[in-house]
């Protein structure tokens, strides 16, 4: 049998700094049995600089063939000047649509050398381990009609937020997948309140659950309680499953739980692919941070547990996973911190080759 194959695109900005060390990584598992069939190529600003587009057909053609797509970062301060349809952002959403990702798995895990970090209290955060699951692809991000339209003597501004019952389906059943190979649990957020998608969406959910997932303990709770269940209580959850909007702000404060932008990874899952792999795509949640490029200060953790993300959600490799991500949570345990991980009480910083040279050590 073939090896996976996995296309990287580092990108922009601290992008190839951070993919360095997933390289590394990469190189370990290859010499313990593990391998990949890797190819690289240009996506965002830097593609953009030789194709004079963000994401060359060639490209697109890679990524839809390959079993994973890993990323790094798109964009840059040098990009701004440019017109809308060539900006390196573009490329990204460009991929996300072509590869269909209809669910973003974004975690949010506290690891217990770090749990001083995050601006709730310790006990509330230590040891804290949810998985939000957001709908990708729909809702008032892309609903019809939207615009801005003019109404009588004034304007008015409109979005809409739509969602069929097969988006919703699709996007349960990956969180409760999820929710299989985690705790069995499922918080299911909206607004059924107030909203008619709303109701659509509570009652597909319930209804794939009851036909589907019967081992899967289903909730339902309205968003705002969500976002305040979120930072008063959040080890109540374990998967939560939400539409675009909701998942886009929920998760952001959920990233917040755990302190540092370094540190999160995610993933974009669609259909079965061509392998019989999950068409997918993994990258940090942070962006480029021009601020810091090119200065060996980024920390390479989040780009290093997107990866994680993709032997364990990509290639049912749980255990090589688990191995990794035991690996950074020694080193965060052992005192090892980037610049951005040091906190108040100061220290002394290593640099992003440090990082994954002492993660694959360990
Ligand atoms: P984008 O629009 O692409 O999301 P952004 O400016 O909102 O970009 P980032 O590029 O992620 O967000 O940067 C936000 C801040 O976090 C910056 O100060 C950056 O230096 C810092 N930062 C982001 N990622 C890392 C990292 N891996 N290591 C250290 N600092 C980081
Ligand atoms: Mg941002």
């Amino acid at each position: 049998m073939s090896n996976p194959s996995l296309l990287i695109l580092a990108g922009d900005g601290i992008g190839p700094e951070v993919m360095a060390e997933v390289r590394k990584v990469i190189a370990w598992f290859d010499a313990h049995g593990t391998s990949f069939d890797v190819t690289e190529d240009l996506v965002g600003g830097a593609a953009y600089d030789v194709h004079g587009t963000p994401l060359a057909d060639e490209t697109l053609a890679k990524a839809l063939a390959a079993d994973a797509v890993l990323l790094g970062a798109v964009g840059g301060p040098k990009y701004d000047v440019l017109d809308f349809s060539v900006k390196p952002e573009r490329g990204l959403l460009k991929l996300r649509k072509e590869l269909d990702l209809y669910a973003n798995l974004r975690p949010a895990q506290c690891f217990d050398a770090l749990a001083d970090f995050s601006s709730l209290k310790r006990e509330v955060v230590a040891g804290l381990d949810i998985m939000i699951v957001r709908e990708l692809t729909s809702g008032v991000y892309f609903g019809e009609p939207r615009g801005i339209f003019t109404e009588g003597n004034e304007r008015v501004g409109i979005n809409t937020h739509r969602y069929t019952e097969s988006e919703i389906a699709r996007a349960a059943r990956a969180a409760f997948d999820l929710a299989r190979q985690r705790g069995s649990r499922v918080c299911s957020m909206e607004k059924a309140n107030v909203m008619e998608a709303g109701i659509l969406w509570r009652e597909v959910a319930q209804k794939i659950r009851d036909e589907e997932y019967p081992d899967i303990t289903l909730s339902h709770m309205y968003a705002d309680n969500g976002a305040m269940q979120l930072v008063r209580a959040p080890k109540q959850f374990d998967v939560i499953l939400t539409d675009n909007l909701f998942g886009d702000i929920l998760s952001d404060a959920a990233a917040m739980l755990t302190g540092s932008l370094g540190m999160l990874p995610s993933a974009s899952l669609g259909a079965t692919g061509p392998n019989g792999y999950p068409r997918a795509m993994y990258e940090p949640v942070h962006g480029s941070a021009p601020d810091i490029a090119g200065q060996g200060k980024a920390n390479p953790i989040a780009c290093i547990l997107s990866f994680s993300m993709a032997l364990r959600y990509s290639f049912n490799l749980g255990d090589q996973a688990d191995k990794l991500e035991a690996a950074v949570e020694k080193v965060l345990a052992d005192g090892l911190r980037t610049a951005d991980l040091l906190g108040p009480a100061g220290g002394t910083a290593i640099s992003t080759s440090q990082m994954g040279d002492a993660i694959v050590a360990a």
